[in-house]
């Protein structure tokens, strides 16, 4: 019967349904119907298991840059590393150095803000820059579709990871995407600066801003 006039789920409500469906050792089973069984699952899953369930944490841990104060745009930074891509007076678009993707890029605003708290003015111009950067990364030669995420657990500071999902290789679609990545060689930064040329020079042309010297 469904609870109609009830609030929401609470979190203990939720996490009592995951904990009523471990075994004896609080595991999950595997879910093979699901994606561990498709081709693009990167593990092999006879000897796949899902760790022990941790119990509920008291509360959420807090998160670097959590205050303004102590958030790394406050730190006074070399204006241009060779992994700025693109910025304009509000967004700075940077290279993730340590990344085995031909590109992954960073989107933050320069003002401390978090996503969920983003002005309604940034908010819409965050929407342009999604699609343009989006479109930029496919205008790479070695990327097959552009990859969007927001986690938002690390750093309090709102910031965006575009990434390119190297083309033709198919087995790589899809979320297990960062999986793979973890494991892939780590692309050397005159490659990823080479690559990131092609969007810092298509968003100049099609949002304006300024592109980043990228070794040039
Ligand atoms: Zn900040």
């Amino acid at each position: 019967m469904s609870d109609v006039g009830a609030g929401p789920e609470s979190i203990e409500e939720y996490y009592a349904r995951i904990a009523a469906a471990t075994d004896d050792e609080g595991r999950l089973p595997v879910a093979v119907e699901e994606m561990p069984g498709w081709d693009i699952y990167p593990y092999e899953i006879d000897s796949l298991r899902l760790k022990p369930l941790q119990p509920l944490a008291a509360e959420e841990p807090p998160r670097r840059g959590e205050a303004a104060s102590d958030c790394w745009c406050r730190q006074p930074t070399g204006e241009d590393d060779g992994t700025l891509v693109w910025s304009n007076e509000r967004w700075r678009l940077q290279i993730a150095r340590a990344t085995g993707l031909p590109i992954t890029l960073l989107l933050s605003p320069v003002a401390h803000h978090d996503l969920p708290s983003l002005p309604t003015e940034l908010a819409a111009e965050l929407g342009e820059l999604i699609v343009a950067v989006g479109d930029a990364i496919e205008h790479v030669p070695s990327v097959g579709r552009f990859q969007l995420a927001r986690y938002g657990d690390g750093g309090a500071h709102a910031h965006l990871f575009l990434m390119g999902r190297p083309a033709r290789i198919l087995q790589f679609r899809g979320s297990p995407l960062i999986d793979w990545e973890e494991n892939l060689p780590r692309v050397p930064l005159e490659v990823l600066q080479r690559n990131a040329r092609v969007v810092a020079d298509r968003l100049v042309v099609h949002v304006g801003g300024r592109a980043g010297s990228l070794g040039r």
